[in-house]
This record gives C-alpha cells, sequence and structure tokens, in this order.
C-alpha cells in the first residue's frame, strides 16, 4: 500500500505549502470509517482511496482534491453524511465530495450507442467544479486497474461505461493519458481476444520500438541543427485502442500501420517546416502516398501541419512537422482563437468552445504553481441551457433549464402530456409544476380521459409542450362554440321556419363566408357560438322573405331547452346588448348587483360572465379586447330581486360591536345571510352577507354602517382569481 507521506511528498512538490494537515486529517477520517470494509480484492477498503489520492497527486492535484480523493466513497459506502464531511473538513471539500457522490449514483449505460454523448454531457453537466471530474477519473482509474476481481458481468459493463463516457472525456478535456490508459484498461476488458493478441504482437516488439524512436528522435535533433533549423521534438508509440481501431476502421494488417510509431518536429516558421520535411525526406525513404500538406490546404478545423511517413532500417515511422502556433492550434483547436473579457475567459454560447474551456482549466490546474484560490472560487456550469434526466428504463433525454414533468411528458408523447395526472421523481410523488434536476430519474402517471390544464401553460419550458397544449385547448374551445353556435343558429332558424340544414347549406350563406372572414362554415358556427356574431342577424339575412314565427312560449321552450343541454345556468337580470339569446351570469368575484355599471366578458363554454367594472379581475380579463362585450340590466320589479352581496367591515375590537352591525342593517331594511369575525392586533375584521336589490340600497347600507362609532372601514369583497380559471 502506498504511503501518505508518498502522497504528501507529490502535493508538496507542485503545492508547497499547501493544506498537508487537511490530507493528513481525511486519511485518518477515512481509515476509521472504511476500517473492517474489504474490496473484491480481499485487501482492506481503505487501498482504494489511498491510490485515488496518489493518482490525483500525480496529476498535480491541489490538498483540497488529493483530501477528497480521500473521502470520495464515505458519504456513498459508510453511514457518514454529507453534513458530517462538511462539518470535518469544510464546504469546499463536502461540495466535491458530494459531487462526485451523485455522479457515482447514475450508471451511464445503455444500449443505445446514440446515448452516449447524452451520458457524457448529462455527467459534465451535473460537475459544477472541475475537481468533481478530476476525483471521478482517479476512481474510475484505479477501479479499472483492478477490475479482475469483480464478477465478469460488472466488469463488462464498467468497462463499457468507460470507453463509452469516461475515455472520450479525458480526450475532449485533453488529457491523453488518462484517456490512452482507460482504453487500453477497458479494451481488454470488452474484447479480451483480441487485446491479448494485439498486445503480444506490439510487446514483442516494445523494447526495439523505444530504442529505435530513442535513436531516430536524436538522428531528426542532429540533422535540424546541422541545418539550421530550431526545434523541439517529441515522440509515441501508438497505444493498443488506438492501433486496434486503425486495423478495424482500415481493414489492415499491423505492419501497414505507418504511424505506430511516431516523431512531432515543432519549428519556428512556414520556411523550417518545408526545410525539415526536405531534410527529412533526404535522410530516409518516403512511403509514396503518405505525404499530407494540410499548411497549404489546412483541414476544416484549422489544422495544420506537414505529414510524412519514411522508412529507416525496414521500420517505417510518421513524422509531424509544424510551427509553435499550428501546434498551438491543433493541441486547442478552436480556442486558439479566445477572447478576453474584463480580464477573465468567458465562454461563449458553443458547446466546442465551453468543453475548450473546461480543457483549458484542466491543464491550468496542472500547470499553475499556485491553483487553490483560482480554483476554489471557480464554478463550471457548461450547459446552462439544459437539463439531462433519465426516463425509468435508463434513456436520458435533454430539456431546457427548469423544464417541468409536463415537459417531460410531451417529449415522450402527446397522448402522455395530454393525460398526464402527476410524476414522480426519483421515487416520490411531486407537483407537476417542479423543476427538473440533472440525474433526475422521472416517471409520468397518466389517466386515460384526463385532459390538459390551461395552469400548465405558465409553467411549462418547451415550446413543444406549450404548442401541444395551446393546440389541445383551441380544439377543445372551438369544438365547444362551434357546438354552441350551432345550437344559436338552429334556435333562430325555426323563428323562420326553416331549420339548421337548410341554413347551413344556403349557397347565400356560403356566399357570405368570406366578408365575415371566415373560410369555412365551421370557422362562422364558432363566431356565433363566442358571440362575435348574431345568429339573428345572419338568419335574416339569407331569409329576408321568411316569415318570422313569433311564438313565445315555442321560444322560452327552445332556449331552455338549449340551456339545459349545455348544462348553463342563466341569469334574467342580466341581458347581452343586441343579443337575447346569449348566456349570462354574475361573475362570483364580484357580484354585480342591479344599478351598478357591469361589463361582460364571453367565456368559452359558460357563456357571458357579468363583471363590475371596478372589479379587479377585469383588467386582467379583458385583455382579450375580443370577447369584451356590453351588458345592461334587464328591466323587471326590483322588489321581485335581491342579490346576495358580501361586505367586509374593519372596527375597532370591542364587545357589542356586531349587535350594532346588525342593528343598522336591519333599519335599512335588509337581511344578513352571514357573518364572519375574527380579531387581530385589536381590530376586528367582519365580514356579513347582506341581501341587497339593488345599488343604491347597497350604498345605503354601507353608509349607516359607516356611521357607527369604532368602524374604520366598509368595503364591498371582492375575491381575485387567477384569470386562467374565468375563461
Ligand atoms: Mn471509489
Amino acid at each position: 500500500m502506498i504511503r501518505l507521506e508518498d502522497i504528501l511528498a507529490k502535493v508538496e512538490k507542485h503545492h508547497p505549502g499547501d493544506n498537508f494537515d487537511l490530507i493528513r486529517r481525511a486519511y485518518i477520517f477515512s481509515a476509521k470509517e472504511h476500517k473492517g470494509q474489504v474490496r473484491a480484492s480481499g485487501e482492506p477498503y481503505l487501498t482504494h482511496p489511498i491510490e485515488v489520492a496518489n493518482i490525483l497527486a500525480e496529476m498535480k492535484m491541489d490538498a483540497t482534491t488529493v483530501s477528497v480523493g480521500l473521502l470520495h466513497d464515505v458519504v456513498e459506502d459508510t453511514l457518514v453524511s454529507i453534513e458530517d464531511v462538511e462539518g470535518m473538513f469544510g464546504s469546499e471539500v463536502a461540495h466535491v465530495v458530494d459531487g462526485v457522490t451523485k455522479i457515482s449514483q447514475i450508471q451511464f449505460t445503455s444500449k443505445e450507442e446514440k446515448q452516449a454523448e447524452n451520458f457524457r454531457k448529462m455527467l459534465l453537466a451535473m460537475t459544477d467544479d472541475i475537481r468533481v471530474i478530476m476525483v471521478k477519473f482517479a476512481d474510475r482509474l484505479h477501479n479499472m486497474r483492478t477490475l479482475q476481481h469483480l464478477k465478469a458481468d460488472r466488469r463488462e459493463a464498467i468497462a463499457r461505461e468507460t470507453m463509452d463516457i469516461y475515455a472520450p472525456l479525458a480526450n475532449r478535456l485533453g488529457m491523453g493519458k488518462v484517456r490512452g490508459e482507460l482504453e487500453d484498461l477497458a479494451f481488454s476488458y470488452l474484447d479480451p481476444k483480441a487485446y491479448q493478441e494485439l498486445k503480444e504482437q506490439v510487446e514483442r516488439k516494445r523494447r526495439e520500438h523505444e530504442a529505435f524512436l530513442a535513436e531516430v528522435t536524436k538522428d531528426i535533433e542532429d540533422k535540424m541543427r546541422e541545418h539550421g533549423i530550431p526545434c523541439f521534438t517529441d515522440s509515441r508509440i501508438k497505444r493498443l485502442y488506438s492501433i486496434y481501431t486503425k486495423l478495424k476502421k482500415q481493414r489492415i494488417t499491423i505492419d501497414r500501420v505507418y504511424d505506430m510509431l511516431a516523431v512531432r518536429i515543432i519549428t519556428d516558421n512556414v520556411k523550417n517546416c518545408y526545410a525539415a520535411l526536405g531534410v527529412i525526406h533526404n535522410s530516409w525513404r518516403p512511403v509514396p502516398g503518405r505525404i499530407k500538406d494540410f499548411i497549404a490546404m489546412p483541414r476544416q478545423n484549422m489544422y495544420q501541419s506537414l505529414h510524412t511517413s519514411v522508412i529507416a532500417g525496414g521500420q517505417s515511422f510518421e513524422v509531424q512537422i509544424r510551427t509553435a502556433e499550428m501546434h498551438h492550434i491543433a493541441e486547442e483547436g478552436i480556442a486558439a482563437h479566445w477572447k478576453y473579457k474584463g480580464g477573465k475567459l468567458v465562454a461563449d454560447n458553443r458547446e466546442d468552445e465551453r468543453i475548450i474551456w473546461l480543457r483549458h482549466l484542466v491543464e491550468w490546474q496542472q500547470e499553475m504553481k499556485d491553483p487553490a484560490d483560482f480554483l476554489s472560487t471557480l464554478k463550471v456550469d457548461l450547459y446552462p441551457e439544459e437539463v439531462y434526466i433519465f426516463t425509468p428504463k435508463g434513456k436520458v433525454v435533454t430539456l431546457p433549464r427548469d423544464a417541468t414533468p409536463v415537459d417531460f411528458a410531451y417529449s415522450i408523447h402527446t397522448e402522455v402530456g395530454n393525460t398526464c395526472v402527476g410524476a414522480k421523481i426519483n421515487g416520490r410523488m411531486v407537483p407537476l409544476k417542479s423543476k427538473l434536476k440533472n440525474g433526475d430519474i422521472i416517471e409520468i402517471i397518466t389517466q386515460p380521459g384526463h385532459t390538459p390544464s390551461r395552469d400548465w401553460l405558465m409553467t411549462v419550458k418547451t415550446s413543444r409542450a406549450r404548442n401541444k397544449i395551446r393546440h389541445w385547448l383551441n380544439v377543445q374551445e372551438s369544438e365547444k362554440a362551434i357546438e354552441l353556435g350551432k345550437k344559436m343558429l338552429e334556435k333562430e332558424a325555426r323563428k323562420y321556419k326553416t331549420n339548421l340544414r337548410d341554413v347551413l347549406e344556403s349557397e347565400k350563406l356560403t356566399a357570405m363566408l368570406p366578408e365575415y372572414g371566415a373560410s369555412k362554415m365551421d370557422d362562422l358556427l364558432s363566431m356565433i357560438g363566442y358571440g362575435k356574431l348574431s345568429a339573428k342577424q345572419l338568419v335574416s339575412r339569407i331569409t329576408p322573405d321568411g316569415v318570422k314565427e313569433t311564438q313565445p312560449e315555442e321560444e322560452s321552450r327552445i332556449a331552455s331547452a338549449v340551456k339545459r343541454a349545455l348544462g348553463f345556468g342563466n341569469d334574467a337580470k342580466l341581458r347581452v346588448k343586441g343579443f337575447d339569446d346569449l348566456l349570462v351570469y354574475r361573475a362570483k368575484c364580484c357580484n354585480p348587483i342591479r344599478g351598478e355599471e357591469v361589463i361582460g366578458y364571453i367565456t368559452r363554454g359558460k357563456g357571458v360572465a357579468v363583471h363590475s367594472k371596478n372589479c379587479p379581475n377585469v383588467q386582467n380579463l379583458l385583455y382579450d379586447a375580443a370577447r369584451k362585450i356590453e351588458v345592461e340590466w334587464a328591466s323587471s320589479t326590483p322588489s321581485a330581486e335581491a342579490y346576495a352581496v358580501p361586505i367586509t367591515i374593519q372596527t375597532e375590537d370591542r364587545p357589542g360591536m356586531l349587535a350594532e352591525i346588525a342593528a343598522v342593517v336591519a333599519e335599512v331594511k335588509s337581511n344578513i345571510l352571514n357573518v364572519e369575525a375574527r380579531t387581530a392586533d385589536e381590530r376586528g375584521t367582519i365580514d356579513i352577507t347582506v341581501e341587497i336589490p339593488d345599488m343604491k340600497h347597497l350604498e345605503r347600507v354601507i353608509a349607516s354602517i359607516k356611521k357607527l362609532d369604532g368602524v374604520y372601514d366598509v368595503t364591498r369583497s371582492t375575491r381575485t382569481v387567477n384569470s386562467s380559471t374565468n375563461r
């Protein structure tokens, strides 16, 4: 087992004077908590966090990250809570441990290959501190190195996840070494036979290859010096998994892999690139067809370099030649065009740039002398507009940030959205307006026959969900309006001794459609239903010679049949100007009474709601001016009516107050229907409902209550309703 002192020495080397006490305490804590646990290999569990911490120290990470390496499994595998960690090691360590724990709880595997990219994004989206990912890489690296102790199916699953998620991620972050090792380890478990065969072939020649590269690199440096070309060099043997993919892709044998060995020459300018190429070709024989001039013809991603393969003593190797600037672009891609804003590197919205930005952070982290203060305040948010969540079957779905279960339901299927009644997030029931978080597993509960709610429009984030809900509501409303329009037209038609069918089939009516801005008959019917068009006028226009029947009993019989059929209540005391066939009712929020100014609002499917002009809801409702309609009080004998009007009275809190109010109400000849009184802070609030025939009478009641001693204020109560529920 690696000694703690070895790890401390490595941290000391790159971060002299860092918080070693933190690492020591983390070590003791981890040893205590994991005590008695063993790994599949039979070793004490503690070996794992220690190895992880050691890998992190080798990756030049700071004391905080190395401490997290020691603590990374305590929350998941022991009884320690994240609060305990925070209490002992502070919020920074706790935050990174928490991030690692959350990622560890997710299995990033799926049978669908195209899901891999989503999983990678999800993993990055769950990372708000790059140290989380560093610890995860170290953890994965050690687990891969010791994978042989697990059962075959677990081995395969972890190797697959490593190959699909972690290795490509390491690659994108520019961590070539980590990527190479992860790929080769995963390869060895995923295709052990191919791995072994290839390994034997490569190993057989490894020593020879290494010696060859050392020699040829030295030769190249000498020759460059001879010709006065300044340069530095770099060489590598191709990794097993890279060779394997190349063999598979190009269907060639290993001796045809010309870049199995490669040397890179980085010089100062373009002229020297070509000069170096000349020197190389003068010294060794080039392989025909392997010279590529990406300097004259850069690749689409702006990569520039000269490539050639040459043969030295029967052994081919690739030489890549470029300037330092081209090298910079090759290593960093489009990030070479980075801009600073106010002294800070700012990530663009483009994903590639954000990834490269993260890559820079990883590189800086490893290069900087004192990255601690830089990193501790750094928060990564790679996908600020997105959230990645799971279906119960483990498929990843990308939704906009703050999306709700309803968005998710519509993303699966319109029918799932329309019939959705509830949702579970990570197994727990939640309200449909809950905001989804990265990594949530979400399950939708549907009920056949259930229908969308207009309120959903206020919380959904995807345009898909919004459009589907709107569409559904519009269809419903226009169906109702068409139905209502038909009944109204039918009623009018009877007055003219004709019937609905004749009216609808009348050529005259068809010819009139464009005049009303309607393209088909249903449009016209819905206009009637919404109250925008009078059925009476319409029928009288198409049957000018028709005999209007005057049979009041018949008419009212039909009218009430229509009203019953549609389930509408009607208020005989109110009348819509110009229409006597529209269904009207008093709005419950303001309960308008005879004599006060009122206004009608065409609701969808319920007729016309009549509000007091002072009703606070009117302002909210009338944004849709087309649905506003004038109404008036129908003439009738006042004594026959009485309205229930709620009144709120603010008083001082004293005995007898209520009795005095009851007395004055009786004096003005009104009945009290209901009383509710409550006191707070030496003040009383009394809600009474009185029976009132008209506006004048109400004013009288209010005035006499106001005259009472100890009454501060008397108001007619209105309640504010959600505008969406009253349409
Ligand atoms: Mn672990």
